[in-house]
């Protein structure tokens, strides 16, 4: 697996590509899943003291979460404060649900009809214990980052912009927008991140527009590297169990789609956000 603009890619972030969607499976849960027993209605702040039993002041006076118990849950659950939990009590936690081997039993993802696995035979590996501080990722200086270093990468460019395309994928097309300068997305300026809310929809607008692609999911993880990069995979039309967050597995397990059919489908989608957006194909003004 390559990623970058197909040409010289950025084969660390492949590495991270891979590991960072098959890794935040909860994370994108659809929608049939039910995390909590109870709701959770609002994030607050406490109120005051006399306002009623229902919610609980914090020591720090920092915004606390109220949660609604299920029906028919123990009046003793009817309003707690939410607090964040350490990296090991997160960790005792999920063992908790394991076996003696720290293995969780199969969930809601593996039972999901559309799932690529069959859930015979499928098991769960043990849970690793948290390990802090975490290991860098690719680029977190900017004098090493590969995605500042392909700056003038891509098949699409405006100054602050740059769009290239991932290569041997499975599915149809995968394309990759980037910030030209070093920024992950929580430092981005605001003037940026507006660009990128309608950046994003035009590219999304026009993968759509491409023959028998029914959507473009779009996909920011940041665990591999720290120079900000949004994926857009098209996701092929009827083909119905490559839906939602199982789509990044199945497009790992489908053979490569025919490279000089996803670079036309690329080429055109980048003569298209010209049209619709403005920009260029080349780098440089
Ligand atoms: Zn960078």
């Amino acid at each position: 697996m390559r990623v970058g603009d197909g040409r010289d890619g950025d084969g660390r972030v492949g590495d991270g590509r891979v590991g960072g969607l098959a890794a935040v499976g909860r994370g994108f849960r659809p929608e049939c899943r039910e995390p909590f027993r109870g709701r959770v209605l609002a994030i607050r702040r406490p109120a005051p003291r006399d306002s009623g039993p229902s919610v609980r002041r914090t020591g720090s006076g920092a915004a606390a979460a109220v949660i609604e118990p299920a029906i028919g849950a123990p009046a003793a659950a009817a309003s707690l404060p939410i607090m964040a939990m350490t990296p090991d009590e997160f960790y005792d936690h999920a063992r908790a649900a394991a076996d003696g081997e720290l293995r969780l039993p199969l969930a809601r993802m593996t039972g999901w009809e559309i799932s690529p696995f069959e859930p015979e035979g499928l098991r769960v590996s043990p849970l690793r214990p948290p390990v802090l501080p975490e290991p860098p990722r690719h680029g977190e200086d900017p004098a090493d980052c590969g995605m500042c270093r392909d700056r003038d990468e891509g098949l699409w460019f405006t100054d602050h912009w740059r769009l290239g395309q991932v290569t041997g994928v499975g599915v149809p097309l995968a394309l990759m927008l980037y910030p030209r300068d070093h920024y992950d997305l929580a430092e981005l300026p605001d003037e940026l991140a507006a660009e990128m809310g309608v950046l994003t929809t035009h590219v999304v607008r026009q993968v759509q527009a491409l023959p028998h692609v029914s959507r473009a999911h779009v996909y920011r993880l940041g665990d591999g590297a720290a120079h900000l990069h949004l994926w857009f995979y098209a996701r092929p039309a009827g083909q119905g169990q490559l839906l939602g967050s199982w789509l990044p597995v199945w497009d790992d397990l489908l053979p490569e789609y025919p490279a000089e059919v996803a670079r036309a489908d690329a080429e055109a989608v980048a003569d298209a956000l010209v049209a619709s957006y403005g920009g260029r194909r080349t780098a440089a003004a």
